[in-house]
């Protein structure tokens, strides 16, 4: 009998829960949603007006009471600034990784921004032949470009580097083997495992040699008439130290040359500068691998090339015309806007402009002289919690595993509220600053913040410390 009277009382709580909670036309009558009805449309309001209250009543029933009208609405303009705001969001990157995967790798050049903008706003020659008002290619573009600029015999671009390799497996070695040393059977990140796309292509991988050696003889024992390509891939993430062995490029080349069986170098990074002009350990370039004889190279567009994204193929005319005529090919074709950016980019390398107008390369060769003024600027404006240190910056993005760029950092010590809370208060900031912590201090690297982002950042810094 008491069960039944308690049972029935929160029966009668939660009808008059349900009651209390305001009805659609309400909460759609309500100054502050009429406006952001004005500013969206009313269909996409109504819905997550319809939404909010839903779930309210989803709370009574499991026992809440029905939610004030005042955080009803604040529910809904939240929902509607969260889901409504037009994103890739810019966020300034302080973290001192200059290729950052996951803040949209490579900046743009001012050239290569306003090509993407002109391909955007209009029309354009993208397939069209202006001198005979015909069809074009929209490879003749960028192909003459990467020709010229690496020695190699035709060049094709699509989408990334990781469908340029599928394309060239599913053209050229389709239920045939491909043979990758084991050591370089690896994860690239972002889910890139070179196993994994060799199956997508339907080619069979077959690993040669050990993790940490492998010689130009178990690449030798291994190939047989199913062998359609050997396949390079420069781990340009992380570095095998001590006992380690790989056959050098040249005895690839002559083996490969000598069984007539296609070379593919996957060389990740596509830099085309010499790194050691700037205290880097040397990168191995494009150019430097066609001019040895190399097949195929393949590289991507936003990494140390500092272009957009994008994933470009070099080498011999006869494999790279057989990878045009292939039907894939049509499926990871590079857009227009890419296109544009990527043509203007490859033109700083033609005009030997690249280290002073390419983002990427102004960050790798900026002083530490004008690094640390900038650290200094900032502290100055930031006040007692801030001090320099010297650091590291590096560079990311599938490039020079272990090489680090000494760098001046600006480091901040914990207040009232933990060091994570501070870097959260800095993500969450108009606009969002990344920065990285180390022994409870938020650091700030003005390497990889562009000169114009250092009023922003400011501003996020200084509303993020006021409040902490
Ligand atoms: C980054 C990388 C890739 C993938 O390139 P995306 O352009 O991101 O598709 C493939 N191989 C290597 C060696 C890389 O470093």
């Amino acid at each position: 009998m008491l069960k039944l009277n308690i049972r029935k009382e929160a029966m009668s709580k939660i009808d008059s829960n349900l009651r209390n909670l305001p009805s659609v036309d309400k909460v759609l009558s309500h100054q502050e949603i009429k406006e952001l009805a004005e500013e969206y449309s009313r269909e996409a309001v109504l819905a997550l007006v319809r939404k909010e209250i839903e779930k309210a009543r989803v709370a009574i029933h499991s026992g809440q009471s029905s939610p004030p009208l005042r955080e009803l609405l604040q529910n809904i303009r939240h929902s509607a600034e969260l889901l409504w705001r037009a994103g890739p969001q810019p966020v300034i990157n302080a973290t001192g990784v200059i290729l950052h995967t996951n803040l949209g790798r490579a900046p743009l050049s001012q050239e290569a921004m306003t090509a993407l903008n002109q391909a955007a706003a209009g029309y354009s020659n993208l397939e069209y032949d202006l001198l005979g008002g015909e069809r074009g290619n929209r490879m003749e573009h960028v192909e003459h470009l990467l020709c010229q600029l690496t020695g190699a015999e035709g060049a094709l671009v699509v989408n990334n580097n990781a469908s340029a390799i599928l394309l060239a497996l599913k053209a050229l070695a389709e239920n045939r083997e491909v043979v990758v040393s084991r050591g370089e059977a690896v994860e690239i990140g972002g889910g890139f495992r070179i196993p994994d796309v060799l199956r997508q292509s339907g080619a069979q991988l077959v690993e040669v040699g050990t993790t940490n050696r492998t010689y130009i003889g178990d690449y030798e024992q291994i190939i047989s008439e199913k062998t359609a390509a050997l396949l390079k891939v420069h781990t340009s993430n992380f570095k095998v130290m001590g006992f380690t062995y790989s056959p050098s490029l040249e005895e690839l080349i002559s083996l490969g040359r000598s069984l007539q069986i296609v070379l593919l170098y996957d060389l990740g990074s596509g830099c085309l500068l010499d790194t050691t002009q700037f205290g880097l350990a040397p990168e191995p370039t494009p150019q430097e691998s066609i001019a040895r004889g190399v097949d195929l190279v393949f590289f991507s567009g936003d990494k140390l090339l500092g272009g957009p994204q994008a994933g470009i193929v070099i080498g011999k005319e006869e494999w790279i015309n057989q990878l045009k005529r292939h039907p894939l090919t049509r499926a990871l074709r590079i857009d227009k806007l890419c296109l544009a950016a990527l043509a203007a980019t490859l033109l700083h390398y033609i005009k030997e402009e690249a280290p002073s107008k390419i983002p990427v390369w102004c960050m790798i060769t900026t002083p530490l002289s004008s690094l640390e003024q900038r650290a200094l600027a900032w502290a100055e404006a930031v006040g007692e919690r801030a001090t320099i240190i010297t650091g590291e910056s590096t560079i990311g993005g599938g490039s020079l595993p272990g090489e680090t760029l000494p760098t001046k950092l600006l480091a901040l010590s914990r207040g009232e509220e933990s060091i994570d809370g501070l870097a959260q208060r800095l993500r969450q900031g108009e606009p969002p600053v990344i920065g990285r912590i180390e022994e409870d201090r938020l650091l700030l690297d003005p390497r990889t913040v562009l000169p114009e982002e250092d009023e922003p950042l400011l501003n996020t810094l200084r509303n993020a410390l006021k409040s902490s």
